[in-house]
């Protein structure tokens, strides 16, 4: 089967290799990509030869100020044009030791090359030789797999596992990735392996995860690392979450249930990597909080307990430990507060403070609220939704009125200082939370004027006076 690919690099290497009396071939993850028709940017070349000479070549022949980025222990090179990342390697065979993902590594053929890749679908190559350029190469019929979305390892899966156990992971993600199945036996080895894990950095598992993560339908890989056993060693917080308990015949639900359909539910709205976590984490804190009393489950405080945990999740993931993790932090931490806003009971102070403490995340709040409805019953449903439409209309109407979103006192602490001549000390922030408090609770406008008077005020149930 031939395959059209006019890529200007592939053009190049074309020339070049026929010059040379060399091969070489696009292969793995694009060739994958580009029969199913997705957008891909990082390109493989494998070269019978030296990859770094004819990546120079290559590039050379595009544009003389394109620069190489030489890896000479890996014998590889890479240069980018346009968009893509275009990288050459020398094609390879490979051999494994058991306590190591690092292989021993000795130059071979396209045959060699292609025994040593994950999966049949991600072993498939084209020619870019002049003889047969744009023939497919496909040992293992990966063809066939990428039609059924099937994955499976080209040779024994308990060797490739065992080889490199990163694998695993790749295998599951782009099950969820691809929307694809993995084959009964490649599952039945990872359960077999799974322990293997624990030789992979933490970063590596966590890139996986994120890809995971960021799939249409997380839920599918999340079932698989259930199923195979690698989520309750990767990430074993939320396998914690799975179970119901009875007492009394009173059932709570699943959390590791709901907690990959909030992800799915938020997947449909976002793709914004962080908030996707805080879908993830939601409910971490309720494992911890399970109680059973006056005939009822609660998890009382588990959004409290929840964000207190997310700094040492992202610790133990090697995720970053910035503004990211405390932005999760925050939308756990809040992800309840919006529930009982609706009520027409509720004045504004309690909309105003919520603005006050969410600043400009109030929208993903609000996106995670929505996505944490889970009920099957769809009146339910629906009843919930319109409670946060209300919610969603009182947010912007207090919003236009007293812009308290990214709101800052109109008193500082400095001018605290300097208007009772004290130094720095307990009394400035009690002033100064009396003042945004008075203005979240409506008991003053937020304006300088009124929290000027307001402040004398304060100041002196403090015995402070003005100079
Ligand atoms: P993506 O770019 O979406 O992560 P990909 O399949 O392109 O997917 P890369 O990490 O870019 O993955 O790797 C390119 C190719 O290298 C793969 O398609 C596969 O053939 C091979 N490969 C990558 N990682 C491994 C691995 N751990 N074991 C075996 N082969 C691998
Ligand atoms: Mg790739």
């Amino acid at each position: 089967m031939k395959l059209e690919i006019n890529h200007i690099v592939f053009k190049n290497i074309c020339k070049i290799v026929t010059n040379d009396n060399l091969n070489a071939y696009v292969i793995g993850g694009y060739v994958r990509d580009l029969i199913l028709k997705r957008k891909s940017n990082d390109i493989d070349i494998v070269v019978v030869g030296s990859g770094i000479n004819l990546a120079k070549k290559v590039a050379m022949s595009i544009n003389k100020n394109i620069s190489v980025n030489i890896f000479k222990n890996f014998g590889t090179a890479m240069f980018k044009y346009n968009n893509d990342e275009i990288e050459f390697v020398g094609a390879r065979k490979e051999s494994y030791q058991r306590n190591s993902r690092k292989p021993f590594v000795e130059s071979g053929s396209l045959v060699d090359d292609q025994n040593r890749r994950d999966f049949t679908i991600n072993a498939l190559a084209i020619s870019l030789n002049k003889d047969d350029f744009g023939q497919l190469i496909d040992p293992f019929n990966g063809m066939e797999d990428l039609k059924n979305g099937i994955i499976k390892t080209p040779l024994n899966p308990i060797t490739t596992f065992s080889d490199d156990p990163l694998r695993m992971l790749r295998a599951i993600r782009f099950a969820s990735q691809l929307d694809f199945t993995v084959s009964d036996e490649t599952l039945e080895a990872i359960g077999k392996i799974k322990n293997r894990i624990s030789i992979i950095s933490k970063e590596r598992i966590s890139s996986e995860l994120n890809k995971i993560i960021l799939s249409k339908k997380p839920s599918k890989g999340f079932i698989l690392l259930e199923k195979t056993g690698l989520l309750k060693l990767i990430f074993p917080l939320l396998d914690k979450m799975k179970g119901v308990n009875i007492i009394n015949g009173k059932a709570h639900k699943d959390n590791f249930i709901h907690t990959i359909q909030v992800l799915d539910n938020i997947s449909q709205k976002t793709d914004n990597l962080w908030l996707r976590w805080a879908a993830v984490l939601h409910d971490i804190g309720k494992p911890a909080t399970k109680k059973f009393q006056n005939n009822n489950w609660t998890f009382y405080n588990h959004s409290f307990v929840g964000a207190k945990m997310v700094p040492d999740i992202f610790r133990f993931l090697k995720l970053p430990l910035n503004s990211k993790m405390k932005y999760v932090q925050k939308l756990v931490l809040l992800h309840l507060r919006p529930i009982g806003l609706a009520d027409s009971e509720i004045n504004d102070s309690a909309i105003r403070r919520l603005l006050f403490e969410t600043g400009d995340d109030i929208d993903d709040l609000m996106t995670l609220c929505e996505a944490d409805i889970t009920s099957k019953n769809d009146k339910k449903v629906k009843y919930f939704l319109e409670n946060f439409t209300t919610v969603r209309t009182k947010l912007k109407e207090i919003e236009q009125k007293d812009t308290i979103r990214n709101f800052q006192p109109p008193i500082s602490g400095d001018f605290i200082i300097k208007t009772f001549n004290i130094k720095p000390s307990r009394e400035i922030g009690i002033i100064k939370d009396s003042i945004t408090n008075a203005i979240l609770d409506g008991k003053i406008n937020n304006n300088f004027d009124e929290a000027f008077s307001y402040m004398i005020i304060e100041a002196k149930k403090l015995g402070l006076k003005q100079i």
